[in-house]
């Protein structure tokens, strides 16, 4: 009998991988993930992603890391390229990751949104029709809201983005997908700073004032909030600077400083202190009227926010009798711009903030058949379907990681004819439909994608489920 000693030592270098790190070939891209990165099955088994290739292009790779089960490459040459492509001149928004898909057409963008949700329903075995996602007519600028670091570097005040996994900013004053009102005022309000030798957070030393310069803008008001996030608790020169951004943006409606301590906070806290105007700016929606703090949850991309909510409400075939559950509703945007259509809005949202919002938004549109509850969604429906809740149509609009088993069973049992699920996450509606489903409802025409969020992966759709009876 012969006996092996096998050591950790053998089993790494015997476990063959069929690339090597630095490693060149040349290779045809097989397909693309959802977050625009170009997919080689190197072996059925093993992939190796590359930023900027796209499927059916023929392109020399250079391996960059080798994991156990799939790898990373960059494109050395385009051999082929291919008729999806577009030379958007943007290089540094893939660099970023802020615009991952720029240079996707428009069109193929749309088409790849549509198809991953197609895939995800398929890996659960159901057979649904997913529509032509609605895209925007002119995908670019949109943003209503962003935030960026700031950091000192070469004798200079910058604005830009990390890049990834480093403490170098890359300045950046085009982002293409913001408003574009936003990127000249984050400049302004940068400069405004750098003229007062104001210090800036700095991630080696973890010393300095600045973080970010946060911005958001009415897309109908033009109302413009600026937010200087700080990680010191004031700031000098204070009114030198509140006087100067006053001059520089005359549209200025809000000026916060927002204390937020690194150790503390990932971005903004909720600590305020209003320097100059308003504490809040005010948007419309549909024509409802909402107000927006520096905190509060607001979709980004009005334009396609209210063809959202439109075909959301249009899908739900809302009744003057209905009785409608707003579920995960921020400030309270669905359910006061279907108020008016129906009986009672019964909302429910977990963050404090919001819900305050929420009950502020409906006195400002003069809605009285709302009503806002502080609570976790899943706890809250278990509340309504032991009190015996009816609702006619529940919507809900969750977080990225989607529905609970606990809330689609109290759902179910409360038998609304119809749950609107509006989802900006495919990979865990198809999973909650499945449930759904399972549960005695079935899909109601196509699923319908909108992308809120063109140049980037993100995937926003509306589902509409109709009880069977
Ligand atoms: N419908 C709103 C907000 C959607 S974002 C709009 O379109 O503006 C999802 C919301 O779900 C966020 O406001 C978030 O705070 C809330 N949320 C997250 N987890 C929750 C939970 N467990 N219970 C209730 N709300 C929750």
């Amino acid at each position: 009998m012969t006996v092996y000693i096998v050591n950790a030592y053998d089993i790494m270098t015997r476990t063959i991988l069929p690339v090597k790190l630095h490693e060149q070939m040349t290779v045809t891209v097989d397909d693309i993930r959802i977050d625009g990165m170009g997919i080689v099955n190197i072996t059925p088994t093993y992939p190796v992603y590359i930023a900027d290739a796209i499927p059916g292009e023929k392109i020399i790779l250079e391996v960059t890391q080798v994991d156990k089960f799939s790898g990373y490459a960059k494109v050395i040459e385009y051999l082929e390229t291919s008729d999806k492509r577009q030379n958007s001149q943007r290089q540094y928004l893939i660099d970023a990751g802020t615009a991952p898909l720029v240079n996707l057409k428009y069109e193929a963008q749309l088409e790849l949104k549509r198809a991953q949700i197609n895939r995800l329903f398929q890996a659960q075995k159901l057979n649904v029709a997913v529509d032509t996602t609605i895209g925007m007519e002119n995908p670019t600028y949109y943003r209503n809201k962003t935030i960026v670091p700031v950091k000192w570097q070469d004798g200079h005040l910058t604005s830009g983005f990390y890049r990834r996994g480093s403490h170098e900013l890359v300045p950046m004053t085009d982002y293409f997908v913001n408003d574009q009102a936003i990127d000249q005022a984050i400049v302004k309000v940068r400069d405004i700073l750098e003229k007062y030798q104001i210090t800036a957070f700095d991630p080696d030393s973890q010393q300095g004032a600045i973080r970010y310069i946060m911005i958001r803008r009415g897309y109908y008001s033009k109302e413009l909030m600026v937010v200087l996030v700080s990680n010191d608790e004031i700031i000098a020169h204070e009114d030198a600077i509140v006087a100067d951004i006053c001059v520089q943006l005359p549209e200025l409606k809000s000026l916060i400083f927002n204390f937020s301590p690194k150790k503390d906070f990932v971005l903004l806290s909720p600590n305020n202190r209003t320097l100059w105007g308003e504490k809040t700016i005010h948007d419309t929606l549909l024509g409802y009227n909402f107000i927006i703090g520096p905190n509060s949850f607001y979709q980004v991309n009005p334009k396609m926010t209210e063809i959202l909510y439109d075909l959301a409400a249009k899908k739900a075939k809302l009744k003057a009798t209905d009785i409608v559950i707003d579920a995960y509703s921020g400030i309270g945007t669905i359910g006061i711009t279907v108020a008016n259509r129906v009986k009672k809005v019964l909302g429910v949202e977990v963050v404090p903030g919001a819900v305050a919002d929420a009950q502020l938004n409906m006195r400002a549109n003069h809605v009285e058949n709302a009503e806002y509850i502080l609570a976790d969604a899943p706890e809250q429906f278990k509340k309504w379907q032991d009190a015996q809740l009816k609702p006619d149509v529940v919507f809900v609009d969750p977080p990225r990681r989607g529905l609970t088993s606990e809330l689609i069973s109290a759902t179910v049992n409360m038998a609304p004819d119809r749950i609107v699920y509006i989802s900006c996450n495919p990979v865990t509606l198809a999973r909650d439909a499945a449930e759904i489903i399972q549960q005695g409802y079935d899909i109601d025409g196509a699923v319908l994608p909108v992308d809120q969020f063109p140049q980037t992966s993100h995937v926003e759709s509306i589902t509409v489920f109709k009880r069977k009876h």
